[in-house]
């Protein structure tokens, strides 16, 4: 009987470890989930913010022979590229 109280009580603390461990495993995978998805946003992020540093936030290169041109121009300066449908 005493034996059997052991076991119980052996097992119940198993059980209890078992819990723990799942809880403390799955907060560890959270946070390291939360800090890939952190990684991820920032990378997004940060390679939109480039892209407008690279030629300015006002200008961006010609589709047919990167000149730098304004994005309030409607053609190219250099080659006389249409850049965008106006109405
Ligand atoms: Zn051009």
């Amino acid at each position: 009987m005493f034996v059997l109280i052991i076991i119980g009580v052996f097992i119940a603390g198993l059980i209890a470890y078992w819990i723990l461990h799942e809880v403390i495993q799955s907060a560890i995978d959270n946070s390291a989930m939360a800090r890939n998805i952190q990684e991820i946003r920032d990378h997004l992020v940060g390679s939109k913010a480039e892209e407008p540093a690279v030629s300015g936030d006002d200008y961006e290169n010609c589709p047919g022979c990167d000149f730098l041109v304004k994005k309030t121009d409607r053609v190219c300066a250099s080659c006389g590229l249409a850049l965008r449908d106006w109405d």
